[in-house]
């Protein structure tokens, strides 16, 4: 069933159940749904005529989810901007964008021109009587939502998930780890900002299990005297997060299974989940399920599983990311562009019904990350993911990090020449290399080395005021621990900056 028609079925029979909760408040499926249908004929009646995305700016606020279901309700995807995101960068994705509308939940300093403010979003449902009509939901092919990523031309890059990609992908993860009986009603946790994909991993499988999405912020994850007692009292029984920062919650002794007793499953992806961090927590959650998935922003979330028992991670290491989901086929290309034979590593390449429609107005870079190709005798898309892999004889896929210069930084996906070229934006700035500092197969630091600048008094002074200064392009996450001022940059044999020499990938 649609996800819009599934919402409107509870708040009918279950209207009363609480479906999103931040702090105090909350909406029931009743308001969800009633709300949205009255915010998206106002949208539908300012904006008729262009289906073009609504921008939703914000964070973890329970109006912020119900822009995005009137929006789509109206017609028009949604696009949503965490307030992580620096204005710069907010500025050049509305530019691509090109939005029909904005909201803007949380002050915005952008300059962004006719946002709709919280203030102004309440008036206008409150007098907004009529609900929209259910004809004008987006359906089928129609986009449902676009998540910008980090693009290796230093401006991100908008990715298009249809409708019937999400409602597939949801087929399969309401039965993840536990079946979809078992999580009716229950509540999820949510981590992820909504910029990142893997939030709709518990926000519309939670709306899907007609549960409760309990909304963690920032300052509450930064804080462990508010986050113990908010997971405590959350009741969860779905986590879904990086395995990142299930390990800095296991920093606190008290995070285990007397604390959240009701917890049944972690769903993880994103990342690479360690041997180590799954045996501990099956260790402090014993009533629990782990479950391995993996997935790029550009095939719906994840499009694998693998339950990670204790004997698997006693005996299989590094673990694998699992089998495909339904609906998903693998193909992994050696680097002669051959199929490869099964243990034999090369290009993961994804083909199904999840993969999604391409990048919003990059034609270009669309035609190079997608193509089509035939599977059981239909036409399916499949979507080139820059990972390393193989499948075993069991069918499950191993992931073997990446083949170009894309990381993974605390759960957060990021195109090193990204920051590069955003360093490169000051002025004085002739080139940055950035190198990752990996521990243990994981990324856990990024070192800038830069040129151009005057020489330094102190190596120490120059890296603070450096990054304070790239606050204004680059969000907190992507901005180097360490900035280093360099006369030269090593070169090697081809006369290109020897990355490998500054310790990062080649
Ligand atoms: P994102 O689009 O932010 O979800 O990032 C997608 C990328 O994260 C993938 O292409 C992989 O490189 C990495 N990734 C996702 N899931 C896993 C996982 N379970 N293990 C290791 N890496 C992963």
């Amino acid at each position: 069933m649609n996800i819009l028609n599934r919402l409107h079925f509870y708040a009918q029979n279950h209207g009363q159940d609480i479906a999103i909760q931040s702090g105090d408040s909350f909406f029931t499926y009743a308001q969800l749904d009633d709300l949205s249908s009255r915010l998206a004929s106002y949208i539908e009646e300012r904006c008729r005529g262009s289906k073009a995305p609504v921008v939703v700016y914000g964070h973890k606020g329970i109006y912020m989810i119900l822009c995005f279901l009137a929006s789509v309700k109206s017609g028009r995807p949604y696009c949503p901007l965490d307030i992580s995101i620096p204005d710069t960068r907010v500025e050049d994705t509305i530019k691509t964008a090109q939005p029909s509308m904005v909201f803007a939940l949380e002050e915005m300093t952008a300059d962004v021109k006719g946002v709709i403010s919280l203030e102004e979003t309440k008036a206008i449902i409150e007098r907004t009587k009529e609900p929209i009509d259910e004809s004008c939901y987006v359906s089928g092919e129609d986009v449902f939502y676009i998540i910008f990523t980090s693009g290796s031309t230093g401006t991100p890059k908008g990715v298009q998930i249809t409708t019937d990609n999400l409602n597939h992908y949801l087929d399969w993860s309401v039965g993840l780890g536990t079946c979809a009986a078992d999580k009716l009603g229950k509540v999820f946790l949510n981590q992820a900002p909504f910029s990142f994909d893997l939030s709709v991993m518990d926000l519309y499988t939670c709306l899907a299990s007609r549960g409760t999405l309990y909304l963690l912020d920032k300052e509450v994850q930064l804080d462990f005297k508010r986050l113990i007692p908010a997971l405590k009292e959350s009741g969860a029984a779905v986590w879904v997060s990086t395995p990142s920062f299930a390990d800095m919650c296991m920093a606190d002794k008290s995070f285990c299974q007397e604390l959240m007793p009701k917890m049944e499953t972690f769903l993880f992806c994103g990342e690479t989940l360690t041997n180590s961090t799954a045996l501990k927590l099956l260790e402090r959650f014993p009533q629990a399920v782990i479950m391995n998935t993996y997935g790029p922003t550009e095939s719906t979330v994840a499009v694998t599983e693998i339950q990670v028992t204790k004997e698997l991670a006693e005996t299989v290491q590094p673990l694998p990311v699992g089998a495909a989901k339904p609906g998903t086929f693998f193909e992994i290309h050696r680097e002669d562009g051959k199929l490869a034979d099964t243990g034999e590593s090369g290009e993961i390449i994804i083909v199904g019904d999840t993969v999604s429609a391409g990048y919003f107005g990059r034609e270009d870079l669309s035609r190079k990350a997608f193509f089509n190709c035939m599977k059981n005798g239909r036409s399916c898309r499949a979507y080139r993911t820059g990972d390393k892999g193989y499948l075993d004889e069991q069918g499950n896929l191993h992931y073997q990090g990446r083949i170009d210069l894309q990381i993974k930084l605390n759960g957060y996906r990021i195109e090193i020449e990204d920051i590069e070229k955003n360093i490169a934006r000051l002025e004085e700035v002739s080139h940055a290399v950035v190198v990752p500092n990996i521990k243990e197969g994981k990324v856990k630091s990024l070192t800038a080395f830069v040129t151009g600048c005057a020489k330094p008094e102190s190596g120490f002074k120059f890296s603070k005021e450096m990054k304070e200064r790239l606050k204004a392009f680059l969000p907190a996450y992507m901005i180097p621990k360490k900035i280093v001022h360099m006369e030269n940059l090593p070169m090697n044999n081809n006369g290109k900056v020897d990355r490998k020499q500054l310790g990062g990938l080649a």
